[in-house]
């Protein structure tokens, strides 16, 4: 029967992956698999999303000046990560920001390390569709007014 296993046994399509948020290197069989709305409803993503290098400024300006510009492009962030099609795979550590079942997450990255491109998700798809519109509304008004808020100093 060994020929049989070998022959149903699933090869890696991938080798290694990045972290999809904090880009730190994964190894064949590492990480958890998310789907977009998973991530985009988590608060804590955004408390750290919206004080990183490179947003870091909008949010300064948004509470510390009531800037409409920099309020602005935090909405535009918020949408731009939301309307992404993919799967986002993440550290140990990163996982950490997200309420979701590691057993079940950790089992869908184990399908997409040995999954062709194009590897779906239940579930995936821009979180428009998928999350309900009060739920929707209600992370994107949090997203774009109060993350991070406490993290800086006004
Ligand atoms: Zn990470």
């Amino acid at each position: 029967m060994a020929f049989l296993n070998n022959l149903f046994k699933k090869k890696p399509k991938k080798k290694a992956a990045q972290c999809s948020i904090c880009k730190s290197r994964l190894e064949y069989e590492e990480g958890f698999a998310l789907t977009t709305s998973q991530v985009v409803i988590s608060k804590q993503y955004w408390d750290h999303k919206m004080v990183e290098p490179d947003t870091m400024s909008y949010t300064t300006s948004h509470f510390k000046n009531k800037d409409e510009n920099a309020t602005n492009m935090r909405k535009i962030i918020f949408e731009k990560t939301a309307e992404k099609d993919h799967t986002w795979m993440t550290c140990d550590t990163c996982i950490k920001h997200f309420s979701v079942d590691h057993n079940e997450t950790r089992q869908l990255a184990n399908e997409w390390w040995v999954s062709e491109n194009g590897f779906k998700l239940p579930g995936s798809g821009k979180a428009e569709e998928v999350l309900k519109s009060e739920e929707y509304e209600s992370i994107k008004q949090y997203a774009t007014m109060k993350a991070g808020e406490s993290l800086i100093r006004i």
